[in-house]
């Protein structure tokens, strides 16, 4: 008999854990065929376009079991991707999920996980239509497609930005980064759950898109000066970013009296806030104030899109502020 102590994903096999899986997902009428056949069958909106992106979560690299409890460490993995289709202005519906398993992780853990991933799905209007189960040698490994949709001119990309638009964010930015150096530390005096369970901004993100206003627009996972640099190149313009307009939250603030002085870096280019960093031109400043007052989003004017060939962050007193850091890349 399995019961919550002795029941390992082993125990259960691949497909005991997939109908597992199954008997947790909700129908959706907009999903034709979900889980259980070779391949899901969905519906696109009549004249929308398909939005698709995928991201791995590896164990130790991404994660550890000991920092993420099973339920947010599901949330997240599905959020992380919401936050892809949201940040192109799209709207997030389909997801796959494609895990290998060490063998002798407990049913608890992946019950706990997919309690987390489901609900992620149910509060962002997303389905789980379908993924693939394997058994892992090398830790836990989580991979996960997410598909969404929206009218062609909606769509949101890295590539509009126009010289002399402002650059705005949403949220506070440098928490997620923060809460990973305390962990680090061993200390759980500050607030984890921007690191542990951050909320993708799909809703502000559909309100901009259906306002119009944005010239271009990215979610903030490598820290905003990494992530507003791929705005700037890939629309070929530069940047002016004002360190004392970056919005910080009480919290981080806090913290920042235990540092020589405020970690500005952390706000710059810590990774995982998955705010969203945007453009537009600066005729819509009410209208975006107004458009992220009704998302109780808040927003905050960090920046000028310029000519330039490279983006600077000016001091409050207009000297560049000079970062050894330009936000998380792997294979450094
Ligand atoms: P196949 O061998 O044809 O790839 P599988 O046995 O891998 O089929 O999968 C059977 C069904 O279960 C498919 O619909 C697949 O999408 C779904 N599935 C497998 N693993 C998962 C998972 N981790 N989450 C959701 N659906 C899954
Ligand atoms: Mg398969």
């Amino acid at each position: 008999m399995t019961n919550k102590f002795n029941s390992t994903v082993a125990n259960l096999g691949e497909f005991g854990l997939i109908s597992r899986i199954t008997d947790s997902v909700k129908n959706d009428v907009n999903v034709i065929t979900g889980i259980g056949d070779d391949a899901a069958v969905t519906a696109l909106s009549p004249n929308m376009q398909l939005l698709t992106s995928t991201d791995m979560l590896l164990e130790d690299v991404h994660f550890r079991r000991s920092w993420h409890d099973p339920y947010r460490l599901g949330r997240k993995s599905l959020a992380v991707s919401i936050s892809d289709i949201a940040a192109m202005g799209g709207i997030p519906r389909w997801s796959l999920l494609s895990i290998a398993i060490p063998p002798h992780l407990s049913l608890e853990f992946i019950d706990n996980f997919m309690s987390g991933f489901l609900a992620t799905a149910s509060e962002n209007g997303v389905v789980l239509i379908g993924g693939d189960t394997c058994s892992s040698k090398a830790g836990l490994i989580i991979s996960v497609t997410i598909m969404g949709e929206q009218y062609p001119d909606l769509i949101i990309r890295r590539s509009g930005a126009v010289v002399g638009d402002d650059i705005w964010v949403t949220g506070t930015l440098g928490d997620a980064s923060m809460g990973l150096k305390l962990l680090e530390e061993g200390r759980g005096d500050f607030p984890l759950s921007r690191l542990l369970d951050p909320t993708p901004r799909v809703f502000a993100a559909l309100a901009l898109s259906e306002s119009r206003t944005v010239t271009s627009m990215i979610d903030i996972s490598d820290g905003i000066l990494a992530d507003y640099g791929h705005i700037s190149e890939q629309s070929a313009v530069g940047g002016l970013i004002y360190l004392e307009d970056l919005p910080l939250s009480d919290s981080f603030l806090k913290q920042a009296r235990c540092f020589p002085s405020i970690p500005y870096y952390m706000a710059l280019s810590g990774g995982e806030d998955y705010e969203l960093c945007f453009t537009a031109n600066c005729s819509n400043r009410e209208k975006i104030i107004n458009c992220m007052k009704k998302s109780g989003i808040q927003v905050t004017r960090i920046g000028i899109v310029t000519n330039y060939s490279k983006v600077d962050v000016l001091n409050s007193d207009g000297t560049n502020y000079r970062s050894d850091t330009d936000g998380f890349k792997h294979f450094k």
